[in-house]
């Protein structure tokens, strides 16, 4: 049902204080974009095939601002792709997993995006996602 990981999300208070250090080594952001149904403004670092979503709250709303303020900036979430994210939460749903959004909800990268409570991942906040 998950194919690969599709990112690694990080909270930061800033994103150009963030970008700093990727800049230093020589990585540009490949794309940087508002999130509106998160209230984020997230940027992607691409090493590899792997992809390093940086978070900064959009509005002292935004589920970041309230993850900064317990916690700190860091690591926030791990995210997986997945080809039919209504079945995957039918599934998880039926098992009883504790789902965040049991409806898709528009993501970065025009995916639908869901997210899993980290209550039922190990303390790992999850997301899912799938290409539209
Ligand atoms: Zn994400």
């Amino acid at each position: 049902m998950l194919t690969k990981i599709a990112h690694i999300g990080v909270a930061v208070s800033n994103l150009q204080e963030a970008l700093a250090f990727y800049k230093a080594v020589g990585i540009e952001p490949s794309h940087i974009e508002d999130v509106p149904s998160q209230k984020v403004k997230v940027a992607f670092i691409t090493i590899g095939d792997v992809h390093i979503e940086l978070l900064e709250p959009s509005s002292p709303e935004s589920p970041i601002a309230g993850f900064l303020d317990k916690r700190g900036q860091g690591m926030h979430h791990i995210a997986y792709e997945v080809r039919d994210i209504h079945t995957v939460l039918k599934t998880l749903k039926d098992k009883g997993i504790k789902l965040i959004n049991e409806t898709p909800v528009e993501g970065a990268h025009e995916m639908m995006v869901a997210f899993v409570h980290p209550k039922s991942a190990s303390g790992v906040l999850t997301e899912l996602c799938q290409h539209k």
